[in-house]
């Protein structure tokens, strides 16, 4: 069993994007700028808001984090956006989800510029990852994706079970490895015997949100696992959604929780945001 290490990798891009940060503001006077919605006060939102901003300052980009009541407005959150969009300072916007229930997350997340987009939720970039054409691709997927590309893992042809489908994880991902040529099922809460799936996979990527989803039985000796699930015991303790002590055993290559697909999605989001810099640099010199 191999490890997938996540944060090793994400290191050595974060010190990557450090480094085209100098050369942007050396060269063009350019600092690349993310600004973060938080709306309410989740913990979870509020500690991975915090999270995104430390990387940020890590790698020299200007983070601005805007933070709004749990009672506001659609409306109120609707022209933060429009400021922002229009602010020539900020490159990328993030929107924390999830989002208070009286708010529309669709009308939220299309309502970004889609050249601001560096989460990659807006129906623009999803339609263009979708058709392989350059765009903002999520960051938890996209970071997935480097990460097998990193230990020479091709999935041409291979059968990939994908388990979630969110807008923000499961589809996206599938997405991804069908672009590269892999034969993708992707299940979701309604699927029918999930093993039946699971155990035909070389590759399985789950991120749904249930602790031990993945057991020994569900997986063939050999196969390649993606842990995206984040799930916080009662003791404090993170765990993603895979059996790790009783499935690794089994794998060939296996991510950890922590230290797998979480510090890539920081990464990613990071490398987003100088790909919107570098953009608008490209936009003024136009
Ligand atoms: P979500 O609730 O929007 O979607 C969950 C998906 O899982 C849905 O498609 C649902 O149908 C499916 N599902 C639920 N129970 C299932 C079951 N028993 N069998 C099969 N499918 C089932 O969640 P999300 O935003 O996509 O996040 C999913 C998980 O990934 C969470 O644990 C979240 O914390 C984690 N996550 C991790 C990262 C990271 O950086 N590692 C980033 C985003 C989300």
């Amino acid at each position: 069993m191999n490890i997938l290490d996540g944060k090793a990798l994400s290191i050595k891009i974060k010190e990557e994007v450090k480094f085209e940060v100098k050369k942007l503001q050396e060269d063009e006077q350019i600092t690349p700028g993310l600004a973060v919605l938080l709306v309410g006060a989740d913990p979870a939102s509020a500690a991975y808001v915090g999270m995104k901003s430390k990387a940020c300052r890590g790698a020299g980009i200007y983070s601005l984090v805007h933070e709004m009541p749990e009672t506001i407005t659609e409306a109120s959150i609707l022209d933060t956006i429009h400021m922002m969009n229009t602010n020539p300072n900020i490159d990328g916007i993030l929107v924390q989800l999830p989002l208070p229930p009286h708010v529309n997350t669709t009308l939220i997340l299309e309502a970004i510029d889609p050249k601001k987009d560096v989460d990659g939720f807006h129906a623009y970039n999803i339609g263009r990852v979708t058709t392989k054409l350059d765009a903002f691709i999520p960051a938890t997927p996209y970071g997935v994706m480097e990460l097998l590309k990193e230990y020479n893992i091709d999935v041409k042809g291979k059968n990939a079970c994908v388990i979630g489908a969110s807008n923000i994880v499961g589809k996206p991902m599938g997405t991804l490895l069908l672009n590269k040529d892999a034969t993708v099922t992707t299940c979701n809460i309604h699927t029918k015997n999930l093993k039946e799936h699971t155990l035909l996979a070389d590759i399985i990527c789950v991120g749904v949100g249930v602790v031990n989803l993945i057991t020994e039985d569900m997986v063939k000796e050999g196969a390649i696992i993606v842990d995206i699930g984040i799930n916080r015991l009662d003791d404090g303790k993170l765990v993603g959604d895979v059996d790790f002590k009783n499935v690794s055993p089994k794998c060939a290559y296996i991510t950890p929780v922590p230290g797998g697909v979480g510090p890539m999605t920081i990464a990613m989001l990071l490398k987003n945001t100088v790909k919107a810099a570098k953009q608008r640099k490209e936009r003024l010199n136009a």
